[in-house]
């Protein structure tokens, strides 16, 4: 019995070494340990054996049948490693072929024009403030000098939610929040890009648009702070070349006001059909902070001032790439942004 099993082994053993793939490998297994197998057939006839016989005879058909298991594995081991590194080496990779293009996708003009904004300010060591879009009167109005009977509020038509709450008309609100969280610390010095709500819609107005507003509260701020900073950021927008000028203007929140213009970019002064032939293009409004609204959110007025400043992003945008109708930046229409 010892001799046949002995004998299985070393057939076994053999046979698997030679085998030279998964097909012939698994009919070797079939033939020593299948269901008819040789292993199998010995182990049936252990009933014959004598009752001290059996348990040694066991044992060993036990170690037979694990030494020719572990033959196996191993030997599907190598098989599959030499499958696959043949499989390799027909597949060879030709990485000088000319790969497919990518189609990349791009920054809508407003953004690409609100990153430049935020990057000029930050470089001047403004930090980005943002706030809800869903605004409360008070933050919107109320807060900024505008009470409920201010006529100035018919400049703004809103979409109101609740007699309380709007859509809100100007980032303005998210100058109050921030200066309520900062008080009675200094400075403050921020800007604000956003999307704010108008019941307007035209050639040049949208009912949704973006602005972006600056704010700055400090001690000793005034309003030649102020011409600086906006030259800065208008020659970093427009070109090295620009002059700016202030007009008188009037904001319910600020106190003087101001509109600013640049001289034109198409004909730098001299007058043309884009401005109009008055050499100068608005491009935004602003102000030194009204005292009442730097009270309202706890400074004391007589030691502290600022200054504010809000723009259109989409006049900026329209402004600095000769886009004459507002809509296209809204049509998402790919001949057109894909020109930017
Ligand atoms: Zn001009």
């Amino acid at each position: 019995m010892r001799d046949v099993l002995e004998q299985i082994r070393e057939r076994a053993t053999e046979e698997i070494k030679k085998a030279g793939g998964m097909e012939e490998l698994n009919q070797v297994r079939v033939k020593f340990l299948g269901k008819k197998g040789d292993l199998t057939q010995v182990l049936r006839g252990m009933g014959q054996l004598s009752p001290e016989e059996r348990p040694v005879v066991g044992q060993l058909a036990n170690r037979v049948r694990d030494h020719i298991e572990s033959r196996l594995d191993l030997r599907r081991e190598e098989l599959c490693r030499a499958e696959r590194n043949a499989r390799l080496a027909a597949e060879v990779l030709d990485v000088t072929l000319p790969g497919k293009p990518v189609i990349m996708g791009r920054n809508h003009p407003l953004t690409q024009v609100v990153n430049q904004i935020k990057e000029i300010f930050t470089g001047m060591g403004y930090t980005i403030a943002e706030g809800p879009e869903i605004e409360l009167d008070y933050y919107n109005f109320e807060a900024l000098n505008l009470p409920k009977d201010h006529p100035a509020r018919d400049m703004q038509d809103s979409f109101y939610i609740t007699d309380e709450m709007l859509l809100r008309t100007h980032t303005s609100p998210v100058q109050v929040r921030t200066m309520e969280k900062m008080v009675p610390e200094l400075p403050i010095r921020i800007i604000c890009p956003g999307k704010v709500y108008r019941r307007d819609d035209d050639a040049t107005h949208s009912p949704m648009f973006h602005q972006v507003e600056g704010l700055l509260v400090d001690e000793r701020v005034t309003l030649a702070d102020l011409k600086g900073t906006l030259l800065a950021f208008a020659r970093q927008m427009f070109g090295e070349d620009r002059q700016i000028r202030l007009r008188p203007s009037y904001f319910p929140f600020t106190e003087p006001s101001a509109e600013v213009d640049i001289s034109c970019i198409m004909c730098g002064g001299t007058g043309c059909r884009v401005c109009g032939g008055s050499g100068w293009l608005e491009i935004l409004g602003c102000g030194m902070v009204h005292p009442r609204v730097l009270e309202n959110v706890g400074y004391d007025p007589q030691k502290v001032s600022g200054f504010a400043f809000g723009m259109g992003v989409e006049r900026i945008t329209m402004l600095k790439y000769g886009i004459d109708d507002l809509r296209l930046l809204f049509e998402n229409d790919v001949r057109f942004l894909s020109q930017f």
